[in-house]
């Protein structure tokens, strides 16, 4: 669930919690956690937090001594500060990494699936990482319109094309619903069937990430919470009226995501078919 904007105000408050603190020790307590071996993570003893950043819906924890914890929260992990050691026995950990002023940087995963990982790399080596090399440009700040109308030019639906982050990086389930209902545009609407005006609605769309972001600034103390207060407006609003234009929110059930949208505004009046509804009533 953690998309750009929420990984940025993650990263942000874990940059300014952290800056400079001394790495005591670091454990992967998750199954496979690690995908990478070389430098080994109990290389970060001693060491100090220089940065933490994002790229994508990816934090990177960069060390004194240019290595760099490139990390991806899948769709459950959470990337937290907490002020003492957790328990051994919490089944959520993944990865720990003590500091010596008592506190622990700790990446937990809620649900059963251990999906999130992490690799510890030399820091000159992130950019050339395959998951970061092969991203598209970030989706905020938007990236400029004809660039835009260049990597949506692709006969793919507008949802997944847009959360495809080698298309363009940081957008994901929820954010997606809230920037084709800024833009006005179908979901299943194709990248390559954008009118020039419709590109330029979808770029201007992109801003409800920034918005987002500014929202987190003012209303997230210097701790994330696990559940982020998200300004979303359609997005899991399935059944209330659409703030814009008062038209009922539709949903479109798939195996693991809905996909939220105004008939009004944003399909020519038309309800699309519900495939779990449709499977029920069969
Ligand atoms: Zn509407």
């Amino acid at each position: 669930m953690p998309e750009l904007p929420e990984v940025e105000i993650t990263t942000r408050r874990l940059d300014a919690a952290l800056h400079g603190a001394a790495v005591e020790s670091a454990l992967a307590t998750g199954l496979n956690v690690m995908k990478t071996f070389e430098p080994p993570l109990e290389s970060l003893e001693g060491s100090a937090v220089a940065s933490v950043k994002r790229i994508g819906k990816m934090p990177v924890v960069g060390f004194s001594g240019e290595v760099s914890l490139l990390i991806h929260l899948m769709s459950a992990g959470r990337l937290q500060v907490f002020e003492k050691p957790g328990s051994p026995r919490d089944r959520s950990s993944r990865l720990l990494v003590r500091l010596d002023d008592g506190r622990e940087l700790r990446l937990r995963e809620f649900g059963t699936r251990q999906r999130a990982w992490a690799k510890l790399l030399p820091s000159g080596a992130v950019r050339d990482d395959e998951m970061v090399a092969t991203l598209g440009p970030e989706a905020w700040p938007a990236p400029p319109l004809p660039r835009l109308a260049e990597l949506i030019n692709q006969p793919r639906h507008l949802h997944p094309l847009l959360r495809d982050q080698r298309a363009i990086a940081g957008i994901g389930r929820s954010w997606v619903d809230e920037i084709l209902w800024e833009a006005k545009l179908s979901p299943f609407k194709r990248g390559s069937e954008l009118a020039p005006s419709e590109a330029e609605a979808l770029r201007r769309g992109l801003h409800v990430l920034g918005d987002a972001i500014d929202h987190y600034e003012e209303v997230i103390g210097e701790t994330v919470p696990d559940k982020l207060p998200m300004p979303l407006k359609v997005h899991r609003r399935a059944g209330e009226d659409c703030p814009r234009c008062g038209a009922t929110i539709q949903a479109i059930h798939f195996k693991d995501y809905v996909m939220c949208y105004c008939p009004e505004e944003q399909t020519g009046g038309r309800v699309l078919k519900d495939r779990r509804l449709s499977r029920l009533l069969k």
